[in-house]
């Protein structure tokens, strides 16, 4: 990246440019020592190293120039840091050396940083942490989002608990980013035709150690003044809006993969919301290598990954035809795909030409492989789906799972940092994660113990300072007596914090408000509660559940144990997941598709207190963690939080033993961070997407590109597939063995396009099974009639089998790709 420094730095001092844009600062704390002594004011108000070589007097700079210590410092950071670039990672042995030029991650918002506000919530926090640990693993990735003029709003509330919502500007000067500069030098920037015009997006660049962000940007000066603010908001309002941003990220996207040349890529969809990005990029193959769109959508799908996060249909983002069609004459205008062709692809039915264009139909439609995030999200997502398949059993709906993960780095104490260097070595989070289990399975209960009561402590004075500057008290707040006695470091401390979206239920603890006030000033072992968190500017319930805690937390008989913080952002979020001893989370299950915030407490010791709904459904034990289950129903969760917190984990975190040491308390949090930091980090999910999508992908990719037999044979098939029939099956059981014989008759279609199989559902206990037949003799007499064969195990009735025809061919993701099926009558 070239850089324009926003500075002269003195000589001898340049590395602080690098290091001030090369947001590894996030999570690599060992420069913050270099920040401080700069200027130590500017660094404790901001940690933003960015803002402090901004900032910071010319004669400072001058004056270190002198410093030999801290030139040194400067040299030891600017080492480890090339040291981090130029080291393999370890991928460098999993990705082969023909991959192509590695993955383009596509995502509305990216949350690196508070210092980078371009996001809002879990889907943008999730982008972020996965950059991250793509530098981290050596995954060549380029994260392709959009720079807003106004990223996440600020909240503040008033005296009434009112929730007041500030947009500041995203001043891009002040932002740890550059323009991209093109081959000339000149300001990289893609266009993206508009009925009559061209939109100009100007494009900037993030550097996330060795992985690198690209942002688009509508806020060009040729662009009309409406234009301007396509990019102006993170999710502006208004389904025109909507749509224009899609345009942006998933055409522009792709049109900037092409400005760099990097179309080779594996795409990466995350989130419907860049779905049009397979049109572009089918769209541009067919150009370059003159065929068809239809051959280029076959030979490019191979390459295209999407990740669907939403847990209910409702959450798709669809445009009515109309509207689409304003804009597709001139997208599609030279790429032979009519307006109901592109719109055919994102509906059920194409025929109909009253349905809305469903971008996450069309994602589906347009990336060869799709993967949920979490197993239950997994099972509920092939539900949602299973309209565009249909006649596919629901647990064959192509939807696979990759449970989310955390970036540890991002989200580790400075304590528990220590803890785990000690036991686990300071490259831990870097490469195999095989170990870490057993290692910390070690830890004594002093040490763990200690770790939570220092995090505990730091967490309080954190608040009380907080606290201070949001009652306006300013720097000296935390002396000031109004915090003093707010939350106590010896007492049992629980955070919540999230959107107030409607389904995460903040308000499932004040259910009755009696049972915890009752819990939070038991006078021998109370509780305390920090609840943070933005409702949406235009969600009335979730404003009232926010004015609602902050009335609770207003009560004389609560107060010091129950705190509102204002402006919930990654910064706080940080803060909370690594000062709490439990993390309360309580969605209404199936609706919380994956969550990660719970993850995040866990490589700090944080229990969790959950729903049974998206990861805690598949990472919960007794053995670490607790279980809200009323049965669904409101009242019913609420009553088992209220029980769970009265029985067993007050009562657990109060027994202790003659050390003062709550044995049974430390023996979940050795549990919880052995058994669960390495599973719910995202270098397992990393590794999950490389091995079971990513290559994969880039192999079917390279293969398409030499071979062109797969739309020929699909076209084939379709058009012969109404003219196959099953005809009789019979089964005989030979000892303890089924024979099946079925008998097909395939028509135009040739014998090795097709596959038979013997299907049973699961079924009272038995699971679902597919067995492959043989195809044998052709049948006398027949035109292409073939007997097909299978034996099995006599383990269940024979009626539980059905057999069917599919299409088959060993290089197509299937059913995906061709998603027919032939069932026998
Ligand atoms: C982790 C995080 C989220 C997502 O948390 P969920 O539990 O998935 O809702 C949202 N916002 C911020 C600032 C976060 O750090």
């Amino acid at each position: 990246m070239h850089r324009i420094p926003p500075r002269a730095t003195p000589a001898g001092l340049e590395a602080l440019t690098d290091l001030a844009l090369d947001l590894r600062w996030t999570w690599n704390h060992a420069v913050d020592s270099v920040w401080r002594q700069v200027d130590a004011e500017l660094w404790d108000a901001t940690h933003n190293p960015w803002i402090v070589l901004q900032n910071v007097p010319q004669a400072r700079l001058e004056q270190l120039t002198e410093d030999a210590g801290f030139r040194e410092g400067l040299a030891t950071a600017a080492g480890d840091r090339q040291e981090y670039l130029d080291k393999p990672g370890l991928c460098a042995s999993l990705w082969p050396v023909d991959m192509p030029d590695g993955v383009a991650f596509f995502s509305m918002e990216f949350g690196l940083s508070e210092a980078l506000p371009v996001y809002a919530g879990g889907l943008g926090v999730l982008a972020g942490d996965y950059l991250k640990t793509a530098s981290d693993l050596g995954v060549p990735m380029t994260g392709i989002g959009l720079l807003y003029q106004e990223g996440y709003f600020r909240q503040t509330i008033d005296a009434t608990g009112t929730q007041h919502e500030l947009f500041p500007n995203n001043d891009p000067a002040s932002l740890p980013i550059q323009p991209s500069l093109d081959a000339d030098g000149g300001w990289l920037e893609v266009t993206v035709p508009l009925p009559g015009r061209p939109l100009r997006l100007r494009v900037w660049q993030a550097q996330v150690g060795r992985a690198e962000l690209y942002l688009l940007d509508g806020n060009h000066v040729l662009n009309t003044a409406a234009d301007r603010g396509i990019t102006a908001k993170l999710y502006g309002s208004g389904t025109e809006l909507r749509l224009l941003q899609e345009v942006v990220l998933g055409i522009g996207g792709w049109s900037l993969l092409a400005a760099l040349d990097k179309q080779n890529v594996v795409a990466h969809l995350n989130e419907g919301h860049a779905a049009l990005a397979v049109v572009e990029r089918a769209r541009r193959y067919m150009h370059e290598h003159s065929v068809s769109f239809r051959d280029a959508w076959w030979a490019t799908r191979a390459g295209n990954v999407f990740t669907t996060h939403t847990a209910v249909a409702a959450g798709f983002d669809a445009f009515a035809p109309a509207l689409v069609a304003k804009y597709a004459r001139d997208l599609l205008a030279d790429c032979g795909l009519s307006l109901h062709d592109l719109l055919a692809l994102g509906r059920v039915d194409p025929s109909d030409e009253n349905e809305p264009f469903n971008m996450t139909y069309l994602a589906m439609r347009g990336c060869a492989q799709v993967s949920a995030v979490s197993r239950l999200h997994g099972e509920v997502s092939r539900g949602l789906f299973a309209r565009l398949y249909p006649r596919w059993p629901i647990a064959e709906v192509p939807v696979r799972h990759v449970t989310n993960g955390v970036h540890v780095p991002s989200w580790d104490s400075v304590p528990a940092d220590a803890l785990w260097t000690a036991t686990c070595g300071k490259r831990r989070w870097l490469g195999n994660l095989a170990c870490l289990e057993a290692a910390i399975a070690e830890c004594d209960d002093t040490a763990l113990w200690n770790l939570a009561a220092r995090q505990r402590a730091d967490l309080v004075r954190y608040v009380r300072e907080r606290l201070g500057w949001q009652l306006g008290l300013g720097a000296e707040g935390e002396s000031n007596a109004a915090v003093q006695g707010v939350l106590d470091p010896n007492v049992l401390t629980l955070g919540m914090a999230r959107r107030f979206a409607e389904y995460k239920r903040m308000n499932l603890l004040l259910h009755e408000p009696h049972r915890l006030v009752t819990l939070l000033t038991d006078p021998a072992h109370p509780m305390q509660l920090i609840v943070s968190g933005k409702a949406h500017p235009d969600d009335i319930e979730g404003k009232r559940q926010v004015q609602a805690w902050v009335a609770f937390a207003q009560r004389p008989e609560v107060a010091g144990r129950v705190v509102f913080l204002e402006d919930y952002d990654l910064a706080l979020a940080q803060r909370l997941v690594q000062g709490v001893d439990a993390w309360l989370n309580t969605p209404r299950r199936p609706w919380e598709a994956c969550g990660t915030s719970g993850m995040k407490t866990l490589v700090n010791g944080g229990l969790n207190v959950s729903t049974l709904d998206g990861w805690w459904a598949e990472a919960y034990d007794d053995a670490y963690g607790w279980a809200i289950d009323g049965k669904g129903g409101d009242p019913g969760d609420a009553e088992s939080l209220y029980r769970l917190l009265e029985n067993e984990i007050v009562p657990c975190f109060y027994e202790r033993d003659a050390h003062g040491v709550p044995t049974r308390w430390v023996r979940r949090m050795r549990a919880s961070m052995s058994r669960l930091a390495p599973r719910f980090s995202s270098n397992r999910m990393l590794l999950d997407y490389l091995q079971g999508f990513y290559l994969p992908a880039a192999r079917a990719l390279r293969r398409r590109e030499q071979q062109h037999e797969l739309p020929s044979w699909a076209s084939e098939v379709v058009s012969h597939w109404h003219e196959a029939r099953l005809g009789d099956v019979e089964v005989v059981l030979d000892g303890h063995t089924w024979r099946f014989r079925a008998q097909a008759y395939l028509g135009g279609l040739q014998l090795d396009w097709v596959k038979a199989e013997l299907y049973a559902d699961e079924r009272d206990g038995m699971p679902r099974q597919c067995v492959p037949m043989q195809a044998g003799a052709p049948i006398s007499g027949a035109t292409h009639g073939y007997e097909f064969e299978a034996a099995l195990p006599a383990t269940r009735p024979a009626a539980d089998y059905t057999v069917r025809l599919r299409p088959w061919h060993e290089h197509a993701f299937l059913p995906a790709e061709l998603p027919l099926v032939l069932w026998q009558r």
